[in-house]
């Protein structure tokens, strides 16, 4: 299976109770399939509900910028969410809601490949690492797992409520910068070129 068929699959999923609670469209994920750093958030908003597309609202732009400090765009990167629905009203997503949409994530990280995921908030991260811990106390560490790295980031919705987190914020990005560095491929030297001047045998080829 590619991506694309797997998106196409959940174009008119009714398999949880957000499928009749008001969402306008699912809203698979965007970016880079081939990407090897992937970022996870909890579920569309208003936003991403009207246009199909994760983090495109005021939490979007603030993401954008933060990317750009890590040296990233968004055309080298995968964006998702948990849940692919939009909760009414923005609210948590509930467990059952979770559990039936969880396995599409996996899926989509099974056919990108990803060797870095970056769960944005509480939510992904939790479901990512499979475990209730809370983000401040995770965020902005790396988490290996089998086939590829979590590393948390709070939620960029949450420094747009939370003004005095927005630092934190982008001190962590920093930190994913470091990370990013510390283990990209250093880019190839130039080749050093060892060229003799050609002997007569040689030019006559050319005459
Ligand atoms: S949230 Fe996920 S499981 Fe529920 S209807 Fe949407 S795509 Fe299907």
């Amino acid at each position: 299976m590619i991506l694309q068929d797997l998106a196409k699959s959940l174009q008119n999923c009714q398999r949880c109770k957000l499928a009749t609670l008001g969402r306008t469209q699912v809203v698979f994920g965007v970016g880079n399939p081939h990407a090897s750093i992937m970022f996870v958030g909890e579920a569309p908003g208003f936003n991403e509900d009207q246009k199909g597309e994760p983090f495109v609202g005021a939490a979007g732009k603030l993401l954008n910028d933060l990317l750009a400090s890590a040296n990233l765009s968004r055309d080298q990167i995968y964006i998702a969410n948990v849940i692919k629905c939009r909760p009414p009203n923005n609210r948590d997503p509930e467990p059952d809601e979770v559990e039936t949409c969880k396995p599409f994530l996996m899926q989509q990280i099974q056919l990108i490949k990803p060797k870095l995921v970056c769960t944005l908030g509480n939510w992904a991260t939790q479901t990512l690492l499979d475990r209730k811990v809370g983000i401040t106390k995770v965020k902005a560490q790396a988490f290996y797992m089998k086939d590829f790295v979590i590393f948390p980031l709070l939620h960029p919705a949450a420094a747009l409520h939370q003004g005095n987190l927005l630092d934190t914020l982008k001190e962590d990005f920093k930190k994913l910068k470091e990370f990013l560095d510390r283990h990209s491929q250093p880019a190839p030297a130039a080749p050093v070129l060892n060229i003799e001047p050609p002997q007569p045998a040689q030019m006559d080829l050319f005459s």
